[in-house]
């Protein structure tokens, strides 16, 4: 098996989510056990101050610190983070590093002046989780808009989609874990 473990790490302040759903929808998915890590600081060296983000490919690199063997890293942050040449993402991973990150901040109602859904919330993160392991993994993204690899434009996108892979993405995603 190349990996026995998903290990999520969250970096302070945390934004309120059910540990326990997520750990289970992606233990579920991913059929290898998923850890919660305690918090820990958000590198501040990854802050724009012009753009007002985190780059979120610092994660990246930060994630590595945590690394155990044959895990992958995800960490959640609540801030807003970006990659050059996009005004923000969702989430980036990388194969080589076997690390991804998500962000919190524009999965909340609240940013789009809505009022606050804890499930929908709940059902946001996961997708964004489960879609950047899957590019840890590395799997691209799906032309079918209900699977989870479908690539996110904007929160509608994420809302039309389940946290699941469709058939032909789920064979990829065992055959990487080596299931
Ligand atoms: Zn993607
Ligand atoms: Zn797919």
């Amino acid at each position: 098996m190349r990996f026995n473990s998903i290990i999520i790490q969250p970096y302070l302040p945390e934004d309120r989510i059910d540990k326990k759903i997520l750990k289970e929808r992606l233990e579920n998915i991913f059929k290898i056990s998923v850890r919660w890590n305690q918090p820990v600081h958000t590198p501040e060296t990854a802050f724009d101050r012009f753009r007002g983000q985190y780059l979120g490919s610092y994660f990246l690199r930060d994630l590595l610190k945590y690394r155990e063997e044959k895990s992958i890293l995800l960490g959640i942050v609540s801030r807003d983070i970006y990659e050059p040449g996009m005004n923000f993402v969702f989430g980036v991973a990388s194969p080589h590093t076997k690390t991804a990150v998500i962000s919190t901040y524009r999965l909340h109602n609240s940013f789009y002046g809505l009022p606050e859904n804890s499930h929908l919330f709940m059902d946001r993160v996961t997708k964004e989780a489960v879609h950047e392991i899957g590019h840890v993994l590395g799997l691209s993204h799906c032309p079918d808009p209900e699977c989870v690899m479908y690539f996110s434009n904007s929160l509608l996108d994420t809302d039309r989609k389940s946290f699941y892979f469709c058939s032909s993405c789920y064979e990829k995603v065992l055959s990487a874990l080596g299931l």
